[in-house]
């Protein structure tokens, strides 16, 4: 993730006020009436994750040590990854590729997981996060600490830790769609962090280009992020950029937390953030970012599982597992 990047931001303002355009049109058509009425049924599915399985596979991560894009402790977590939800019944795809960064000399294999459950299902849904770690901690005010050991606990790993719990719950649930958890590569592979130097969203972008051009036979109807969402006490007001290429997911989202009495998620304005969804929303895929852009480690060594909260992400995916109940 990131944001103020000048120039990038500018290109971001422009998107997000042309296909806006189109996301508030849709939400204006049913005048008066809430989000969440205008979607689905009053269903809630009651999953409370467990919180305690959550934090081991949290721990289980960033005990690999730093993920960084194409290293050995990338390849440990795409074994473990792939074995967890083989085991589980889903289908794994391997969206390989290669990406050179521009400060770098060599390219390096990066790789999208795709884990899918009911994978015969043509509606789909996507939820995703990044899993790469970032190479450097360059919130650290000393320079010298940018290079130790970050293993990132919040921003990229507590998303594929609430996907491995949520597996054990979404393979028996009965939905209107099929869903495909994403695991993107390559969203932080930053070694020079200056605004414009090193290029962001490699997987994600990787992911949108292939899905436009394959043309599959599948079709995401909406897609969730989830990136550094999991700290104690956030609060996620509405991403910008998702509230205006995303209008109808982000409002149903809130909508329905709002419903089920959770105050995280606050109805009003956020900041700009420049993130994997928008690959997705350019290709059609309406997606929103749950981000917290206050979690106080965010890129700094202290970003470690002490400072995750598994009662967090239980909140966050009960909102969102009952918003999924309701696609249709
Ligand atoms: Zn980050």
């Amino acid at each position: 993730m990131t944001h103020h990047l000048g120039g990038r931001a500018a290109i971001a303002v422009v998107l997000a006020a042309v296909a806006g355009f189109v996301g508030w049109t849709r939400c204006d058509a049913q005048p008066g009436k809430p989000a969440a009425e205008a979607f689905g049924s009053g269903r809630v599915n009651a999953i409370s994750i467990d919180t305690v399985r959550a934090m081991g596979y949290l721990k289980q991560l960033c005990a690999l040590g730093p993920r960084v894009s194409g290293s050995a402790g990338m390849g440990k977590q795409q074994e473990l990854i792939e074995e967890h939800f083989k085991k589980l019944g889903a289908t794994v795809t391997w969206q390989k590729f290669e990406a050179r960064q521009r400060s770098r000399q060599a390219p390096v294999k990066m790789a999208n997981i795709i884990v899918s459950f009911q994978p015969q299902a043509e509606r789909r849904v996507i939820l995703c996060t990044h899993y790469d770690t970032r190479p450097i901690a360059d919130q650290e005010p000393d320079r010298r600490k940018w290079t130790e050991p970050f293993v990132s606990a919040n921003d990229g790993t507590s998303g594929v830790a609430l996907f491995m719990e949520l597996g054990h719950h979404l393979k028996d649930m009965k939905l209107n769609v099929g869903v495909d958890l994403v695991f993107f590569d390559g969203e932080e592979y930053i070694f020079d962090p200056r605004p414009g130097a090193d290029k962001y969203f490699f997987g994600s972008e990787h992911f949108a280009e292939q899905y436009q051009k394959n043309r599959p036979k599948h079709r995401y109807v909406a897609g969730v992020l989830f990136d550094l969402f999991a700290g104690a006490n956030p609060k996620f007001a509405y991403e910008k950029n998702s509230l205006f290429l995303a209008g109808s997911v982000t409002q149903e989202i809130w909508a329905t937390a709002k419903e089920l009495n959770e105050p995280m998620f606050e109805a009003r304005l956020g900041v700009e953030v420049l993130d994997d969804h928008l690959a997705l929303n350019r290709v059609g895929i309406p997606t929103t970012d749950i981000i917290d852009l206050d979690y106080p480690h965010w890129h700094r060594l202290s970003d470690t599982p002490e400072n995750v909260s598994g009662e967090t992400m239980a909140r966050v995916s009960r909102v969102v597992v009952t918003w999924l109940g309701r696609v249709k």
